[in-house]
């Protein structure tokens, strides 16, 4: 059997009603152990009746039950109140023998506040009756008697055994109700989190718990919650990552397919159509060369980004100041830009910003940037190139004013095959893995690329690497 919480609370309740009555018990023994104790000192058991006796009444010394704020009464054989000082309880003048009974009946019974001791004088015939206000009296008692013949016992035993029995039941029931209405305080709480962890299993990672507690419960459910938006986002991510990857290789296949259709198509032409002319044979060589080279391409930058992509692979870096190496670079490309009909302004400080680049991979990125500038402007379009500090960034711009990219596909312009404009791309011959490269180089070297642009609008790369 599970060992439900429910139950568990029974059990406990049960023990605890247990220990209540075994302590009330152990409470009473010591109650009637500190009873017998102080009641040497009780004043009621210093003056009794017995003690104060004398056969002749009015020798009998009242003083200090007086002073103890009691009484002392003498009642003869006539019922008469012959004496009396102090405390009175029972009356004055003649007394009825009725009054008398009812009063030494008074007297005996339970919860009367008074403590009344009576004693008769056989030498005498009077009684002497010494009363006393109670302090605190709790009365309970046990009483037994072997010598009980009657079977009186047997009904006695039964109505006790029932009261016994109809307590252990009551207390059964109310615990059994305890334990249920307590056990639900945490149940409730504890079926909704394990029907949220059902739904996570079952894959609904938007699933999440709203328990309206402020207990230990509320800290479980807010880790909950937390650990399924994680759970969530990680799936998102793996969604993403998963649908990216169909579609790179969609893209590679479909980039790829055209150049090796056109391969194959032409160099069946050149098989079969025996024999052809020179100037024919020259075209179909041509478009089966082009096609090769964009195969070709296409696979070298595949392998370049993935190259870049795996673990293995880590930067050759070297302290370079950031300014000299842009004017160095950008030199190489002078005379390209000034046979492109291009023009150019360079804002490099004279001062010296310090970063770990690694040249080789960072000349591929500007080798990038610079030829999809030319190769997707015109000429007159100018570039420029500006560096400076900011923070502990260095900073490079290398913009164009140009044609520039709708916001829209700038958006997504880094990611692998996004290209601006497909028509001007087949021309150009244009992979659309350029940029991704080129982030991912900046990235190796723990900085970021961004772009800033519009249609007609020109293109402003923005490049910051970390200082050091
Ligand atoms: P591609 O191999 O097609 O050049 P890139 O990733 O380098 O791939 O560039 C992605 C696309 O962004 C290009 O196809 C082009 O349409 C556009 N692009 C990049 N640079 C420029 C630029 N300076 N001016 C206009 N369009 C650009």
């Amino acid at each position: 059997m599970k060992n439900k919480i429910s139950n568990q609370f029974f059990i406990s309740y049960i023990i605890v009603f247990v220990m209540s009555i075994i302590t009330a018990f152990l409470a009473l023994q010591l109650m009637s152990f500190a009873d017998s104790v102080i009641s040497k000192t009780l004043v009621k058991n210093n003056y009794t009746a017995d003690n104060i006796m004398r056969d002749d009444y009015t020798m009998i010394d009242s003083s200090k039950v007086v002073e103890n704020s009691g009484g002392v009464q003498v009642v003869n054989q006539n019922l008469e109140v012959v004496y009396s000082d102090g405390l009175n309880i029972l009356g004055n003048g003649k007394l009825t023998t009725e009054e008398f009974t009812d009063f030494l009946i008074y007297s005996n019974s339970v919860g009367v506040p008074y403590s009344v001791d009576i004693q008769y004088n056989d030498t005498e015939n009077f009684w002497l009756i010494v009363s006393f206000p109670t302090s605190i009296r709790i009365d309970f008692s046990f009483v037994y008697n072997r010598e009980i013949a009657s079977k009186d016992m047997q009904g006695v035993i039964g109505v006790i055994v029932a009261v016994v029995l109809f307590y252990f039941i009551m207390l059964t029931i109310c615990a059994a109700l305890y334990s249920k209405f307590t056990a639900i305080r945490f149940t409730n709480p504890l079926k909704k989190l394990v029907e949220g962890t059902q739904g996570l299993r079952n894959g609904d990672y938007s699933t999440r718990v709203h328990l309206n507690l402020k207990n230990e419960f509320a800290d479980l459910q807010d880790t909950f919650n937390t650990m399924a938006e994680q759970i969530d986002h990680e799936f998102t991510l793996r969604q993403q990552s998963e649908e990216n990857r169909k579609r790179l290789i969609l893209d590679i296949s479909h980039d790829l397919k055209n150049p090796l259709a056109a391969i194959s198509g032409y160099s069946e032409l050149c098989l079969k159509k025996l024999p052809p002319s020179g100037e024919e044979i020259k075209n179909h060589l041509l478009i089966i060369h082009e096609n090769s080279i964009r195969a070709n391409k296409l696979l070298t930058s595949l392998f370049e980004l993935s190259k870049l992509e795996s673990a293995e692979f880590s930067l050759n870096s070297s302290r370079e100041d950031v300014c000299e190496y842009v004017r160095e670079t950008m030199s190489t490309y002078l005379s390209l830009l000034d046979g492109a009909g291009f023009t150019y302004s360079f804002d490099i400080p004279e001062q010296e910003i310090f970063a770990m680049i690694d040249r080789e991979q960072m000349n591929r990125v500007f080798a990038n940037l610079m030829d999809n500038a030319l190769k997707y402007n015109s000429g007159g379009t100018e570039i420029s190139v500006r560096v400076w500090q900011e923070d502990s960034h260095a900073v490079v711009i290398f913009a164009d004013n140009g044609i520039g990219i709708s916001a829209d596909i700038a958006k997504e312009i880094f990611s692998p095959f996004i290209r601006a404009d497909v028509s001007r791309n087949s021309q150009t011959g244009g992979t659309g893995l350029g940029l991704s490269i080129v982030r991912m180089i900046v990235q190796k070297h723990g900085g970021n690329i961004s772009l800033k642009t519009d249609n007609n609008d020109g293109c402003v790369f923005e490049i910051r690497i970390p200082t050091i």
